[in-house]
């Protein structure tokens, strides 16, 4: 994914910058500890599409 394109995204709960997960094809927010998923190139920034990340997964 284009690495402009990612600068643009935030998470659109708390506005904050998200991490790309290149591996698992998601884009993470830390402070909400939600990730959107990554369909086909196009990124899922709905609430309702993120989920919500498990305790023991790390956030990098
Ligand atoms: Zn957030």
């Amino acid at each position: 994914m284009d690495a402009k394109f990612l600068e643009i995204l935030v998470c659109p709960l708390c506005k904050g910058p998200l991490v790309y997960n290149k591996g698992a094809q998601e884009l993470i927010c830390k402070g909400d500890r939600l990730a959107y998923p990554i369909r086909d190139g196009i990124p899922m920034m709905l609430e309702g599409e993120a989920r919500e990340l498990a305790a023991e997964e790390e956030v990098k």
